[in-house]
């Protein structure tokens, strides 16, 4: 039986646009892991982290299954130990179907759009609508053959639709005498003819050769064999969208065109429900299916209470995403609280998510993900020069370190070398400070800079 061809046309679901990551995460191109999800050492730009990895990859398999969704993972751990970068690993797995949409938790505060508006759409972004629509037919073909004997209850008269691929010749044949088919269906291969203007049907067999036989039978008559397998529209073509862009496209203030400025505003309520509404018809009709994608918001802690109780009621939805959360901060304050919990998130949010933990690397582990930035960004160090870099990365941070290879390479280019070594390393680390020596500066010479209380003495030593 041959199977229906499909047609997939992918409206990109995927927005990173909220954060910069492209090019910090440019070298990961999955979560690395061997077909029993076990984490590969170095695979897909991924390095170390491997039970986080693992985690992330039983994650990843419940999402392609497509049978969670309204849950919440939170992955937590120090700076720097891949929290995005696990987060985008999982998103390049997920493969163009599933959206992903990337939010850092301060993007939610802004002046256009309330801080739930944000996240609605942030979740309604992460929600895919697969449409299916049957339009895409082949020329000259039977497309679909309907036939309803119970009209008469009787074999010989019925009530027969036959579609071809123009869609300009449908035939609409009621309790008109169809011969040939009185009891057997038309089936895969069948020859038919019909003649236009009677309307009579006749079964032919299964070759065109004997349906030349019948050419006598006057132009009016119209030969068509149906197509291999069983009787249904030939094509099949299928959009993924979200509901996010159908809320846009839907909503009269904003139309279409606001999908390409991002400048939406807010959308009405009764828009959202009315989709919701045909969303649920179309998936009980067969017409559509919902893929629950994933909605990652880095540095949670920046969200506030309202926020928070917001996602816990979002995450009961029936459009509900899976809810990635990242943070770096162990127990802090919830904003807009005075009570401190563990990674400022509420608890009771706490105790719907799934945490995933990320630890610090060793050296190991950080040499290689630097010698992979640096091949990413082209630049050639010396084994001594990345002794160097790991060293420092060890010693402050492997983002701070990554950040000195393209500084490096600068500094080389400066003396007309293509490789950077050993000096260029330390030059670019006495140029550029880390957060550390940063700090050691603030406090050194504290009076240069402007205090909590907006007093600054400048010139002022201590
Ligand atoms: P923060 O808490 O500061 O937001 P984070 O835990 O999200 O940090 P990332 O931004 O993911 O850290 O990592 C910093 C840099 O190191 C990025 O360029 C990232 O791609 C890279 N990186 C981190 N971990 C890994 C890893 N296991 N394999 C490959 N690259 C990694």
């Amino acid at each position: 039986m041959a199977s229906t061809p499909t047609i997939t046309t992918k409206v990109q679901t995927k927005d990173l646009s909220g954060l910069s990551l492209i090019a910090a995460h440019s070298h990961i191109s999955g979560l690395g892991l061997d077909e029993n999800l076990k984490p590969k050492e170095s695979a897909e730009g991924m390095v170390g982290q491997l039970k986080a990895r693992k985690a992330a990859g039983v994650i990843l398999k419940m999402i392609q299954a497509g049978k969670i969704a309204g849950r919440a993972v939170l992955i937590a751990g120090p700076p720097s130990t891949g929290k995005t970068a696990i987060a985008m690993g999982l998103s390049q797995s997920l493969g163009t179907d599933v959206p992903f949409t990337a939010i850092a938790g301060s993007e939610v505060f802004s002046l256009e759009l309330s801080k739930t508006e944000s996240l609605i759409q942030a979740f309604r972004k992460s929600i895919g609508i697969k449409i299916k629509e049957e339009t895409e037919i082949i020329e000259g073909e039977v497309v679909e053959i309907q036939i309803d004997r119970s009209i008469t209850g009787g074999h010989k008269q019925g009530k027969l639709t036959i579609k071809t691929a123009d869609m300009e010749t449908i035939y609409e044949l009621g309790n008109k005498m169809i011969e040939g088919l009185t009891k057997e269906k038309v089936l895969a291969g069948d020859v038919i003819s019909i003649d236009k203007a009677s309307g009579k049907i006749t079964k032919l067999g299964k070759s065109f050769t004997r349906a030349r036989d019948y050419d006598a039978m006057g132009p009016e008559t119209k030969f068509v064999q149906c197509p291999e397998g069983e009787l249904q529209k030939r094509k099949e073509v299928v959009h993924t969208v979200s509901l996010h862009e159908i809320d846009v496209i839907n909503s009269r203030q904003q139309g279409f065109l606001a999908l390409f400025s991002g400048d939406t505003g807010e959308i009405r309520s009764e828009v959202r429900d009315q989709i919701n509404t045909k969303v649920a018809e179309w998936k009980e009709e067969g017409k559509a299916e919902i893929v629950p994608g994933v909605l990652f918001i880095d540095e949670v802690h920046m969200l506030d209470i309202e926020c928070f109780s917001f996602i816990n009621r979002a995450l009961e939805d029936d459009f509900a995403p899976i809810v990635i959360m990242a943070t770096n901060r162990g127990i802090t304050r919830t904003r807009g609280t005075n009570y401190k919990s563990p990674h400022g998130l509420p608890v009771d949010l706490l105790d719907r998510s799934i945490i995933i933990h990320t630890s610090s690397y060793s050296a190991d582990e950080i040499r290689t993900i630097l010698s992979i930035r640096a091949n990413e960004e082209e630049v050639e160090l010396t084994p001594d020069a990345l002794a160097l870099l790991t060293k420092i990365g060890q010693e402050t941070s492997l983002r701070y370190a990554s950040n000195l290879i393209s500084v490096s390479q600068q500094i080389a280019l400066k003396r007309r070398s293509t490789s950077v070594e050993l000096p260029d390393i330390k030059r670019a680390y006495m140029l550029f400070l880390d957060a550390d020596r940063s700090v050691q500066y603030l406090e050194e010479f504290p009076n240069q800079f402007i205090d909590n209380s907006g007093n600054v003495t400048i010139g002022q030593k201590d």
